[in-house]
């Protein structure tokens, strides 16, 4: 590993198949002047294929020997490296709408994932390798074992594909799982639009808390029969049978109802005042 010792704190698994290396080149599609993120460069598996395409590549490693040996690539003067870790690092700092690359490391990927759904509006598309069956829960449909709580939320932000399967084999060291690379593209409104995305983050994790209990059981403080029923969702189903649209409707209606409910009180409240006016 041109004398670099994997560590397996940083997620170290480093590409060497040089055909799954093209494909992810290939569907990246990186033209001269797009702006470019890759997060976890490494030992520029990728990254050297990219910056041939590009003017300008970023990168984000968190470890200092990688950052020493990336400064001293024979196309360092391409790179804008940014030394830390990427949980910590802010896109917006980056300027342009951009498109990000990286063969993740595994143990941070599902927060790391989260924190795009806040920079929509600034990303072109993103590339990851993911562990193949992280990929499978995010592109997951309804009634399918995969489906959960991190399908409907990635699907409200993103349209998404798995492009290809990666063997273990592919990397050194190898990993014990099978990998996947999945394209992410910004489609914010697919499946509608949360009036209070807090609200709905929040009941689309307390529908998903007992995936073996019915929607009717998991929201018993959220939702009543005739509510559920009102967006289309049967009270005795399994949340994992719910389409990620039923949720965000389910939602914006609860949010509905509660500010309905409390100008009702107002407009009562406002009612004895004025009886009380009379008195
Ligand atoms: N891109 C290289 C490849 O495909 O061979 C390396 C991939 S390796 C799975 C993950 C890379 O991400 C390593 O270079 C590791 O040091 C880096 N990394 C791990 N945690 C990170 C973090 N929190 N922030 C930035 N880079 C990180």
């Amino acid at each position: 590993m041109n004398g670099h010792r994997a560590r397996k704190r940083f997620g170290q698994n480093f590409l060497q198949d040089t055909r799954i290396i093209q494909d992810i080149v290939r569907a990246v599609n990186p033209q001269p002047e797009d702006v470019v993120i890759e997060i976890g460069p490494g030992l520029a598996a990728i990254t050297e294929p990219l910056a041939a395409k590009l003017k300008q590549l970023h990168v984000i490693e968190i470890d200092r020997d990688i950052v020493a040996r990336l400064k001293k690539l024979p196309f360092a003067e391409k790179l804008v490296i940014h030394a830390g870790d990427v949980l910590q690092f802010d896109f917006a700092t980056v300027a342009g709408k951009k498109k990000i690359v990286g063969n993740l490391p595994y143990n941070i990927s599902t927060p790391l994932l989260f924190r795009f759904a806040d920079h929509v509006d600034d990303i072109i598309d993103m590339h990851f390798m993911l562990q193949k069956e992280v990929v499978e829960r995010m592109i997951a449909a309804p009634k399918t074992n995969d489906y959960g709580r991190l399908s409907v939320m990635l699907q409200y932000f993103f349209e998404m594909e798995c492009l290809l399967d990666v063997p273990p084999e592919s990397f050194s060291p190898a990993p014990k799982v099978d990998s996947a690379v999945v394209r992410m593209i910004p489609q914010p409104g697919r499946i509608g639009w949360a009036d209070d995305f807090e609200h709905f983050a929040a009941l689309v994790k307390q529908a998903f808390a007992q995936r073996r209990k019915t929607i009717r059981n998991n929201l018993k403080h959220e939702a009543d029969d005739a509510q559920l029923l009102a967006v289309g969702i049967q009270p005795q189903d399994r949340p994992e049978h719910i389409a990620p649209e039923l949720y965000v409707a389910l939602s914006n209606k609860l949010l509905h109802n509660a500010t309905q409910n409390e100008s009702d009180m107002n407009g009562s409240m406002d009612g004895q005042r004025d009886q009380h006016k009379h008195d």
